[in-house]
């Protein structure tokens, strides 16, 4: 209900996911090591890109974190703040939409990171974090409080999105881009009609009162 959390200096974080975080990687590419250079896979370099995302974000929090002192509630909160750039809506319980997996026309509920991709990034975070000499035991990542917060985010949009995640390991889509072209396209306005509105009695679908 209450998501007045609009936190301050957003605009200024803006640049850490925008940021050119690229250069370290074709810099580290371009350092020729003539033996066998196979081109990253599309999840190591999403992992790079992720690992130097967060670094970012260490380097412009306030007050500064070095990665050492990373907890999992540090996680949760970097988690949380990706949420503005997310791209999945996510019903609030008073939303008339809430539970249905395709609304028939827009609501003003927030967009947030879908549990997929918060789980997804965190396990190549994970790895990312012992790729580079942090100890498993010590490993943010793998706090206990990680995964609850993602198993109540998983359990929450389940029940908003009204799409219920199965258990069963099943392969994903490798592409997840496919909403925005819906979204695009679908942008013509729906105005509300204010007046005569009671005379639509079609005994359609819509049983929600
Ligand atoms: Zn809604």
């Amino acid at each position: 209900m209450d998501l007045t959390s609009g936190g301050g200096g957003a605009s200024e974080q803006n640049a850490i996911v925008e940021g050119p975080s690229s250069e370290m990687i074709t810099g580290a590419a371009a350092e020729r090591s003539s033996a066998a250079v196979a081109p990253l896979s599309r999840y190591e370099s999403q992992k790079r890109r992720d690992w130097n995302t967060f670094l970012q974000y260490l380097k412009n929090h306030k007050p500064p974190l070095a990665l050492g002192r990373c907890s999992g509630a540090h996680v949760i909160e970097f988690m949380k703040y990706l949420d503005q750039f997310g791209k999945t809506k996510v019903h609030v319980s008073g939303c008339a939409y809430f539970g249905h997996p395709n609304p028939p026309a827009p609501c003003s509920c927030p967009l947030k990171q879908a549990w997929g991709s918060l789980d997804a990034l965190v396990g190549r975070l994970r790895a990312a974090y012992e790729e580079t000499g942090g100890k498993p035991e010590s490993n943010p990542f793998g706090a206990r409080a990680v995964r609850i917060y993602l198993r109540e985010v998983k359990e929450g949009q389940a029940k908003a999105r009204g799409i219920p995640y199965e258990k069963k390991k099943r392969k994903r889509p490798a592409l997840t881009t496919v909403t925005v072209v819906n979204a695009s396209s679908s942008s013509s306005v729906v105005v509300a009609d204010d007046g005569g509105g009671s005379s639509t009695s079609d005994a359609g679908g819509a049983v929600t009162y």
